[in-house]
This record gives structure tokens, C-alpha cells and sequence, in this order.
């Protein structure tokens, strides 16, 4: 039998998702690719190897995965990381002392205690924006501006930005465009269809959707910043270990199908909520009310399962996210499982509060990242929570 080769997976998603990257184990045939948990590889020869040395620089498992996403993505290259957070720690150290950065303002919370406390701290500089408008974006640009980072949608108020028109903007000033693509997924979105240079995920997330490791990955097309990345990669050594890179392997397997579930649970909860007398405002991309709707609908195939919800107060937040049975309170979200949580004290606790306070990240938000479980019971669990809040 003639396995299918990379070459032939270039269309449809859900084939990729399950076979780019993969090949039958070569000394077994075995079909899933093993956990390679290994240091170092046997040499045959002084300088005579089969292109594995030591598992920091490469990694079959690892480099199963970074295929498999890189092909997702619609890109060329990808590296994987210990975490999202070295992901993006990693493309930082693309860039030298003195080089500036335009970030969107309401990036993850860990992303901007990065850029401001880690890579401030080294010389970088950074400025933050609302990237939904793009004139903004370009006002911030300075003969020193090396890179624009974006998330979109953002965590957690669900801003857009417009993939196109910042990538023009960066490609007539010949700097690099950042996408963090970890809420929509390339199930939805692929900024480098839309001009971006770099995507970063945290795999933590929807590509792993199990919630059970952490890790990151980078996908670009152009050469020369692969091999800056994987300069890095192996300079830095953030490295995922095989395990973590195997359990990410086995997550995007069943991407496209998990993300329908999402997306359509997704929508159905937001429509109701929206509805919900209880509730004073929904922020998901996929309501015709959201105010970027239009946009969000051009860039992104679909929304998932990330919508935030205000309730006007921190009381009223605390009340519902301790009273849910279904979802959980914890960090994170992409999982298969649902999960509650409050940006203002969980995942942006490390945002500035005039920071948050100035973008309506209030102390009143919850986040809700809805899983696949049955939509009707994830709604009953809402309604109890919200009948225990109160009005
Ligand atoms: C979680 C998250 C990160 C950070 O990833 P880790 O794997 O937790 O380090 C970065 N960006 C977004 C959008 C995230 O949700």
C-alpha cells in the first residue's frame, strides 16, 4: 500500500488534521507515531546519523506534531514549545535591544507580563493598542517597529482585528505581523492566508482539547524566519518533551470535528444568553450584534466556543461561577470539558487594573469556554448559576 504523502493533504482540513505529519512508524509500521522518549540517538559512525543528535534540536514525536500543525496552519514550518508562553517568548527574542513591538491591547494576560516585565525589562519596547482599528496600529509604528502582535478573537472581550488590512499595512513597511491564533483555531482562521508572517498557539487549548498538557507552537512560511525560530528553538531549549508532543498529536486528530461541537454549542448558549434578562451583555464574534460581526464572519470560517458575559458586578460574577455544576471553575479553556472562570482575577490578574478597567475588562466579566458536552444541559447549569446571582 502507498501511504498518502504530505504533498496530497492539501485540501480538505479534516484530512490533515488526521494525517498531515504522520507516517507509519518506519522499524514497525506501527500507525500512531510513538512516544520517541529519548535524549540522544546512536550514532552509526563519527558525523553519520539518521538526522536526530539530541532531542532538544529534534524529536520524532515533536516533529509529527510541528508537521501536522505547520500543514493545518497552511504554512511551511512549524516549532513546537514547552508552552504557549514560550512560544511567544521565543518570537520575541526574534528581535534586539531597542527594537519596538505594536501589541493589542488586550492580549493574554501572561503575554503582556512577558512583553512589559520580561522583554521591557531587556531592551524591548512596546506599544499597546486597540488593534480593531487599524489606523491606530499604524499611528503606533516607529522607525523602530519590527513587529505588530495581534490576538484576534481576543481573550476575553472578543475583539476583532482585521487580518488583511494590518497585514498590508505591515508588508508596506516591511515588518512582521504576529497573529496569536489560539481561540479560533485553523479549523476557523488562517491569518496566513490574510498576509501574516508568524502564528503562534497555545496548544494547551483547542489543538490539544483534553486539558491534559501544556505546550506551544509556532507556524511560518517564509524560510529565513524558520531558521532564525529554530536557531532559537534549540538555543533557547523550550522544548516540549515526546509525551506532551504525542497527547498535542493525538488533540488535533480530532480538531475539525471538536470545533463543530464547540461552535455550535457555542452559538446556541450565546443566543440565549443574549436573551437572558439575568445577563447584561454577550461579547462572541458570532452574534449579528457583535459590532464587528461582518468582519469576524469574512476572516473566520466559524467561532467556537469562547464567549464572555457581563454581569455588572463582582458579586454577581462570584455568585455564578461558584454555583455552576457542569462548568468548572478554573483557568484555561479549549477543552472538550467546560470550564467558568473571571479574567479580572484569573487569567488578566496581571494586567494593570486601570488597564483592564479602561478596555471594559471589568471585575462584572465571566468567561465561559463551552465544551462539547450536551447543549441542553450545559444551558440548565447556566440558568441554576444565574438564578443564584440574582438580578
Ligand atoms: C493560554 C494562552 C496563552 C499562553 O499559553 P500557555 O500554554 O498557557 O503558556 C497565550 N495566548 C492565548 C490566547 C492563550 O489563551
Amino acid at each position: 500500500m502507498t501511504r498518502i504523502s504530505d504533498d496530497d493533504l492539501k485540501d480538505a482540513f479534516a484530512t490533515r488534521a488526521v494525517h498531515a505529519g504522520q507516517q507509519p512508524d518506519p522499524s514497525t509500521g506501527a500507525i500512531m507515531t510513538p512516544v520517541y522518549q529519548t535524549s540522544t540517538y546512536v550514532q552509526q559512525g563519527l558525523g553519520e546519523h539518521k538526522g536526530f543528535e539530541y532531542a532538544r534540536t529534534r524529536n520524532p514525536t515533536r516533529d509529527a506534531l510541528e508537521k501536522n500543525v505547520a500543514a493545518l496552519e497552511g504554512g511551511r514550518h512549524g516549532f513546537a514549545f514547552a508552552s504557549g508562553t514560550a512560544a511567544t517568548d521565543t518570537v520575541l527574542k526574534l528581535f534586539s535591544a531597542g527594537d519596538h513591538v505594536v501589541a493589542g491591547e488586550n492580549v493574554y494576560g501572561g503575554t503582556h507580563r512577558l512583553m512589559t516585565q520580561v522583554f521591557g525589562r531587556l531592551g524591548l519596547t512596546f506599544t499597546f493598542v486597540d488593534s480593531r482599528e487599524t489606523d491606530r496600529v499604524a499611528a503606533a509604528i516607529t522607525p523602530k517597529t519590527k513587529m505588530v502582535f495581534v490576538e484576534t478573537p481576543t481573550n476575553p472581550l472578543m475583539r476583532i482585528t482585521d487580518l488583511t488590512a494590518v497585514a498590508q499595512l505591515t508588508k508596506a513597511r516591511g515588518i512582521l505581523l504576529a497573529v496569536d491564533n489560539t481561540f479560533a483555531t485553523p479549523c476557523f482562521q488562517r491569518p496566513l492566508e490574510f498576509g501574516s508572517d508568524i502564528i503562534l498557539h497555545s496548544t494547551t487549548k483547542y489543538l490539544n482539547g483534553h486539558s491534559d498538557m501544556v505546550g506551544g507552537i509556532v507556524v511560518v512560511n517564509r524560510d529565513d524566519i524558520a531558521e532564525r525560530l529554530q536557531f532559537l528553538q534549540n538555543a533557547s531549549g523550550a522544548v516540549p518533551g515526546p509525551l506532551d508532543c504525542w497527547l498535542a498529536l493525538r488533540g488535533t486528530k480530532t480538531l475539525a470535528i471538536r470545533m463543530r461541537q464547540h461552535d455550535a454549542n457555542g452559538r446556541r448558549i450565546a443566543e440565549w444568553l443574549e436573551k437572558h434578562s439575568a445577563v447584561r451583555r454577550v461579547y462572541f464574534p458570532g452574534l449579528p450584534s457583535h459590532p464587528q460581526h461582518d468582519l469576524a464572519c469574512r476572516q473566520m470560517s466559524g467561532f467556537g466556543g469562547m464567549i464572555s458575559i457581563e454581569l455588572g458586578s463582582l458579586e454577581r460574577a462570584r455568585a455564578m461561577v461558584e454555583a455552576t455544576r457542569l462548568f468548572a471553575l478554573a483557568e484555561s479553556l479549549g477543552g472538550v470539558e467546560s470550564l467558568i472562570g473571571h479574567p479580572a482575577s484569573m487569567t488578566h490578574a496581571s494586567v494593570p487594573k486601570e488597564m483592564r478597567d479602561a478596555m471594559g475588562l471589568t471585575d462584572g466579566l465571566v468567561r465561559l469556554s463551552v465544551g462539547i458536552e450536551d447543549v441542553g444541559d450545559l444551558m440548565a447549569d447556566l440558568e441554576q448559576a444565574l438564578a443564584r446571582a440574582g438580578k
